[in-house]
């Protein structure tokens, strides 16, 4: 937990977020015990940045991951970063089960919240739903 919480912190020092200040890195642990970071992207064409867990995501999968067993974000401030709501679908899509935590840590690493995809994404829409059509 403390490695993959350093990685999210890591990975936030690199945050490219000029236009908010408001920088945010992620952290994602496959099944196999890899880790994957990633950070915020920000782009002058605001529509066009990306979120930290969505970088994270696709770095997993770029490396061949497919399963996430838990999740951490750290953004700036006391208020929790939570995953915005397509990044919360993203996790979805990826999380080996509904109970897949996901750990909201302050700049520092400190833990504001543990929870998991299903409390941030509940009745969610997934893969599954895709399986028997
Ligand atoms: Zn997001």
């Amino acid at each position: 937990m403390k490695t993959l919480i350093e990685a999210a912190v890591a990975a936030r020092g690199q945050s490219y977020s000029p236009y908010s200040g408001y920088a945010v890195g992620a952290s994602v642990l496959a099944d196999d015990g890899t880790i994957y970071a990633g950070c915020n992207v920000e782009n002058a064409a605001y529509p066009l940045g990306f979120c930290a867990e969505a970088n994270a995501i696709g770095n997993m999968i770029a490396a061949g991951g497919r399963q996430i067993v838990h999740v951490v974000v750290t953004g700036p401030g006391t208020n929790i970063c939570t995953p915005c709501g397509g990044c919360r679908q993203q996790i979805r899509e990826f999380a080996s089960s509904l109970d897949t935590p996901v750990t909201i840590c302050d700049a520092d690493g400190a833990v504001l919240l543990e929870t998991d995809i299903s409390t941030l994404l509940p009745n969610s829409f997934g893969p599954e739903n895709l399986k028997n059509t």
